[in-house]
């Protein structure tokens, strides 16, 4: 069978090459920054990990073979303004936004989106970086070096934020893990929870929305889209044309990962409508140390990613499955020593675990 390359060899990078590891699939995951000449073979697939890279012999290699899944949905995907756009041609609701240009005023942004807007880099941000709000009752302007690379949304008053990750085939067939509860605290994920009951009924709601991008786009692969609920509507925030961070408690919870479909997706082979195992909840661990001591809490599931630690940086996960909700809120008081905000992570996943 011939190889897959990821674009990308970060911890995504290396959880697709180690769920394809049992199908017998051979994976090589290519480091954006790596300066060798690969040994592509003209049947070979190319999938990402990212929506960006720089142009290195190695990227350039990938991103012109002829196998490259999705090749077009990535630039138009990691622009944050081409992003929007497709959703509003999709009549799909997302938060209501303008293109920062060089003749956009804070004043106008207010007139036209609010009190509370918020400035986003049209590229390149992540984990709550490259965003900037502007607060009408603190008036101050849009910075100059913004104008022409940003666009602004609308702050929405959300009641709480989900993620639906999805995965379609090259026939168009599609299928799609449960809704996930997340926190995210100043714009990063810390924690996330599915499948949860209350959140059945906009599953159907859901599934339609993420099904209209993937077969407008005719993708191939996982995709997740992150929403604000806002009382019984769904509002897209992004889209995410890879596995995602909100989809790492499938390891755990499903018969079948969303690293897996996605392999299995871009190799042409057979979809799972994986089955959900019991109530799963994931902790990152972003900025804090590994304690192999973890490995003594009952169900624990320790990915520690060999990053170097760097405060607000993401360096690993915890994921954890039980049919038991007590079980579950007695694991997160064992990890009542992680720093703040931890507490308010650990604290958000007891109260919706004893719901
Ligand atoms: P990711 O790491 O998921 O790619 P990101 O930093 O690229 O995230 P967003 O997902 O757009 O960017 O924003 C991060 C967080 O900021 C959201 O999860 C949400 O908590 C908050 N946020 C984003 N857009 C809005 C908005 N329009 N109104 C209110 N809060 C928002
Ligand atoms: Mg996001």
């Amino acid at each position: 069978m011939s190889k897959i390359w990821v674009l990308g060899a970060g911890q995504l990078g290396a959880m697709l090459k180690q769920a394809a590891n049992p199908l017998g699939l051979d994976v090589e995951a290519v480091d954006i920054e790596s300066q060798a000449q690969l040994n592509l073979a003209a049947d070979d697939i190319v999938t990402a990990e990212r929506e960006e890279w720089p142009s290195t012999p190695a990227t350039n290699q990938l991103a012109t073979h002829a196998n490259f899944v999705n090749l077009q949905t990535f630039p138009q995907l990691a622009d944050r303004l081409t992003q929007k756009q497709l959703l509003d041609k999709l009549e799909l609701a997302t938060a209501p936004w303008f293109p920062v240009t060089e003749e956009t005023s804070a004043e106008q942004l207010h007139q036209d989106l609010g009190e509370r807007v918020l400035l986003k880099q049209r590229r390149g941000g992540y984990d709550g970086k490259g965003q900037h709000w502007l607060k009408s009752s603190q008036p101050s302007p849009v910075p100059s070096d913004w104008k022409g690379c940003a666009i602004a949304e609308q702050g929405i008053k959300f009641d709480e934020e989900v993620s639906l990750v999805g995965v379609r085939g090259k026939s168009g067939e599609t299928f799609f893990y449960p809704l996930t509860l997340n926190l995210h605290i100043d714009g990063i994920l810390y924690a996330s929870i599915a499948p949860l009951k209350r959140l059945v009924e906009l599953q159907a709601k859901a599934e339609g929305m993420l099904a209209k991008l993937m077969n407008d786009l005719d993708y191939v692969g996982v995709m997740a889209m992150e929403c604000f609920r806002v009382g019984d509507q769904l509002m897209i925030n992004e889209l995410a044309p890879r596995v995602h961070n909100s989809g790492h408690w499938t390891q755990a919870g499903a018969s079948t990962d969303q690293f897996e479909n996605h392999m299995r997706a871009v190799a042409g082979l057979p979809l799972a409508q994986a089955q959900i195992k019991n109530q799963s909840m994931m902790v990152n661990l972003i900025g804090v140390p590994v304690n192999y001591n973890w490995l003594a809490i009952s169900g624990l599931e320790l990915y520690w990613y060999k990053k170097e630690v760097r405060v607000g940086r993401k360096v690993g996960h915890l994921n954890f499955c039980s049919g038991d909700n007590t079980a579950l809120i007695k694991a997160l008081t064992e990890l009542e020593d992680l720093p703040a905000p931890y507490d308010q992570a650990l604290a958000w996943l007891t109260e919706h675990l004893s719901k």
